[in-house]
């Protein structure tokens, strides 16, 4: 869906959080963990003492450097921090150090969605809100855990390009790809690594101008986020058909029930007293930096993506996959490493293809814990190619590959599945169908095209699936309108 109807259309923006992986935070020398017992990575920095000083950690600027350089962003040549105020539990300090004004980097694109800005921060603290039915008896209560806080983030802000929740997942996907193939973040969702808060507002088609615009925040999935925004569409489509107003206000989108509600409206907003953080120079990255993260930069999913589609001819749905999912096109790049001669569009189609389903078919098995390697699937597919095995007992293998963990060779060799390369013993099976089956023969023979498939299912069939398709078509052809 591309539009809520003919008459509107769909605006949305995105704003996304991205955990840096580095071993400390963002200013002090508390290690970054995820899982740990809660409150053992503190100190007096993170937990807000009065009279602490900040240090920025140089590792988050560098990552923050990398990001910026995939997204072509700007990198300004001295950017500064501020306080954001804010009064929360999660926050000791009563303020976030954050970017504002002048952000470390601005004005790139990824895939034709615009990159407004992306800035440095701190997160904050987790919180756990224990109801009355929790572990605390008789009041509700919320706990914080300040391991989280002060774990750097990279914010970035789209402009708003987006136009539907199916666009948002696909471009945030490729996201999430191009800042996993910097090896700067996990960009795991459902761990918070990597949390998407899309703006959406509708707007009469081919207006220029902004609509009321609402928030949806941290959905824990792109399927989630797309189905949220959808929704919301729908929901403000409605409004407006009906000559009403949309209420600027932040929304939680129940994946479960599919509803929305409202978690605050704009009323309430904070007044956050943005001040420069007077503890901290400006992040002024020398050329050397600015030099190391262009010099850093793999191959992007992007630019992958293109590549195996327009110069390895690869079709564009596998390329989509292999591009964002990394390890697929590591698993590709295997095979044509192991086995150059095969063609690569082949093997794409056997491994985001057949694998790929027999995966699915086999319990859901993931690539990374499936027994089969690149080294072998090359082998398959390489027998394919030189039509020693049909693609039906290739697919047979395949299962076995699968299930056991088998090596191609040995099963094609161990269970005489080469095909029939003896022409002689090809032809003989051949006669001996069409002699079994005069009714069919016959039909050929009399011009009906079509009867000729029962006669290639029974060669098929009587040669063990040893035999390859088109070659026995054109010898039954040959045989049936030799006179
Ligand atoms: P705010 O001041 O509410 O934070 P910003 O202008 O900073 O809004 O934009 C935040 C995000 O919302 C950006 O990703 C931007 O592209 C998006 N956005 C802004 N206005 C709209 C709108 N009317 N409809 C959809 N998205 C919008
Ligand atoms: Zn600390
Ligand atoms: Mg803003």
């Amino acid at each position: 869906m591309n539009s809520p109807d003919a008459e509107f259309e769909a605006v949305i923006g995105l704003e996304i959080h991205v955990q840096l992986s580095t071993e400390t935070k963002m200013f002090c020398g508390c290690r970054l963990s995820f899982g740990d017992p809660p409150n053992t990575h503190t100190c007096p920095i993170c937990l807000g003492h009065p009279g602490v000083l900040p240090v920025p950690n140089r590792r988050a600027i560098e990552y923050a450097l990398l990001i910026a350089a995939a997204l072509g962003c700007e990198v300004a040549p001295s950017s500064i921090f501020h306080r954001k105020n804010y009064f929360y539990p999660d926050n000791p300090k009563a303020y976030q150090i954050s970017q504002f004004d002048v952000p470390i980097a601005s004005g790139g694109n990824l895939a034709g969605v615009r990159i407004h800005r992306a800035h440095l921060e701190e997160d904050a603290a987790k919180m756990i809100h224990v109801g009355t039915s929790g572990r605390i008896q008789g009041s509700d209560a919320s706990l914080v855990d300040f391991n989280r806080a002060g774990t750097p983030l990279v914010e970035i802000v789209t402009e708003p390009d987006l136009t539907s929740g199916a666009q948002v997942r696909e471009w945030g996907q490729l996201l999430r790809a191009t800042v996993r193939q910097l090896g700067v973040s996990d960009v795991n969702m459902e761990e918070g690594s990597l949390r998407c808060d899309a703006n959406v507002s509708i707007r009469p088609k081919g207006s220029d101008q902004l609509g009321t615009k609402t928030e949806m925040k941290n959905m824990n999935s792109f399927r989630f986020l797309e189905r949220g925004i959808e929704a919301e569409i729908e929901r403000q489509t409605g409004i407006l058909r009906n000559g009403g107003q949309v209420v600027q206000e932040t929304l939680h989108f129940d994946p479960a029930t599919g509803e929305l509600h409202p978690l605050r409206s704009k009323e309430e907003a904070h007044d956050y007293r943005y001040m420069p953080e007077p503890d901290l120079v400006p992040v002024a990255p020398d050329s050397g930096m600015l030099e190391a993260a262009a010099a850093a930069l793999p191959e992007l999913p992007e630019a992958r993506e293109a590549r195996y589609r327009d110069e390895l001819g690869i079709q564009e749905g596998a390329a989509r996959l292999m591009s964002v999912e990394t390890a697929w096109a590591e698993f590709f790049e295997g095979m044509l490493e192991s086995e150059p001669e095969i063609e690569p569009k082949v093997a794409a189609n056997w491994l985001t293809g057949e694998l790929a389903a027999e995966l699915r078919r086999q319990d859901d098995i993931s690539l990374g814990s499936s027994p089969v390697t690149p080294a072998n699937l090359a082998r398959l597919v390489g027998m394919v190619q030189a039509k020693r095995v049909s693609n039906a007992s290739a697919k047979d293998v395949l299962v076995k590959m699968v299930s056991e963990g088998a090596d191609p060779e040995q099963v094609v060799v161990g269970e005489g599945l080469e095909q029939i390369s003896d022409s002689g013993e090809l032809e003989s099976i051949v006669d001996a169908v069409i002699e079994a089956n005069p009714g069919p023969a016959g039909e050929v023979l009399g011009g009906n095209e079509k009867a000729i498939g029962a006669l290639v299912g029974a060669v098929m069939k009587e040669a063990g699936g040893r035999v390859d398709g088109g070659e026995v078509n054109r010898l039954l052809r040959e045989r049936l309108t030799a006179d």
